[in-house]
């Protein structure tokens, strides 16, 4: 199975994008990763 880079979890399905720098998270840290985004930042993060 796939780990997720930044809590090293072994998961079924790992997400990545620009935001990630292209490494693998898994669907908690992916959404938290882009929750920050959000707050951070006015404009719309749409990965
Ligand atoms: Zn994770
Ligand atoms: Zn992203």
């Amino acid at each position: 199975m796939p780990i997720c880079a930044k809590c090293s979890n072994d998961v079924k399905k790992v997400y990545d994008c620009d935001h990630t720098n292209l490494e693998e998270y898994c669907v908690e840290c992916y959404t938290e990763l882009h929750y920050y985004l959000t707050e951070k930042n006015t404009e719309d993060v749409n990965c």
